[in-house]
């Protein structure tokens, strides 16, 4: 999985660089290189902290935030199968893995009957798709019954298209309803393998939906996030939230003006189908705050 970067990496880069074999074939396509090849730019000093949206004050347990009235989320594991250079939760990624135990598994079961309030679970990371399909099913079946939505907040059908298998679609299909929320920032991204993964989803009644991060010189562009919607809808894949960039420390060079966001979330909603416009927020140490 860690290739020799191709184009050069920055020594001492934090997150290490790391790219799925599948990925280094599209690292030609600038929007896609930026995003995983470490620039001079990430080791410039920074006042920005490590964790703005204040995750870690809303921990109940060492794996499991709790920062939204009906709703936890899961920090499965510390692992993606490649690393964003923007990552929001760069501060997780450290040399040792940590996967959540099944006795976490059971102290979140047992938060739930606690919290009746708490609808809807989800399982985000790093990915969650690094743990194997017997793992996955472990938390899957021990939280499907206490609350109505279960999600799973994944790059696997982007950055590794052939880990979404038969095996794994056929063992989610069994805990519906269960939504596939994808991080995917560029159109080039969505590749035909990139849709046979999908197909495998949605034909299982997994239902898809996006998130994407505003980036600079990714996709802060009226034509890119256009043509990138267009064919998200394509894929099945239903465009949900376009992210402000988390002002993590590190991440300085990615960020783009909140107003360009609306400009170009504006420009969608004149131009193409309204099935294709995501919501841009921005999250902060409160809440998520709809912009457009
Ligand atoms: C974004 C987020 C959620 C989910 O928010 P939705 O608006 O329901 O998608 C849940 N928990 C945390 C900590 C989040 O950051």
């Amino acid at each position: 999985m860690d290739n020799p970067d191709p184009l050069g990496s920055i020594r001492g880069a934090k997150p290490p660089y790391k790219v799925t074999k599948y990925l280094s074939k599209l690292l030609e396509v600038e929007g896609i290189k930026k995003q995983f090849v470490p620039s001079e730019e990430e080791l410039e000093e920074s006042d920005d902290p490590p964790d703005p949206l204040l995750e870690e004050e809303h921990l109940v347990f060492p794996h499991c935030v709790h920062k939204y009235e009906d709703r936890i989320l899961i920090y499965s594991s510390n692992v993606c199968f490649s690393n964003c250079r923007y990552c929001t939760r760069r501060r997780m990624i450290k040399k040792r893995e940590s996967i959540i135990s099944d006795t976490e598994v059971d102290k979140i079961a047992n938060y739930l009957d606690s919290h009746p309030e708490v609808r809807d679970v989800i399982i985000s990371g790093g990915d969650p798709l690094v743990l194997s399909n017997s793992q996955l099913k472990n938390i899957i079946s021990r939280l499907r019954n206490q609350v109505e939505i279960l999600r799973i907040g994944t790059r696997a059908p982007i950055v590794n298209p052939k880990r979404i298998t038969h095996q794994l679609v056929n063992m989610l299909s069994k805990f519906k309803p269960l939504y596939i929320n994808i991080h995917v920032n560029h159109p080039d991204e969505l590749t035909d393998e990139v849709k046979q993964a999908c197909d495998l989803m949605s034909d299982a009644g997994l239902v898809l939906g996006s998130q994407t991060v505003l980036l600079k010189g990714v996709n802060d562009n009226k034509e890119t996030m256009l043509k990138l919607m267009q064919k998200l809808l394509i894929f099945r894949i239903r465009p949900y939230y376009l992210y402000s960039c988390d002002h993590v420390a590190g991440t300085k060079h990615f960020w783009v003006d909140n107003e360009i966001g609306i400009e170009i979330i504006k420009y969608l909603q004149k131009n193409t189908s309204g099935l294709a416009v995501p919501r841009f927020v921005e999250d902060t140490a409160e809440r998520k705050i709809p912009l457009a």
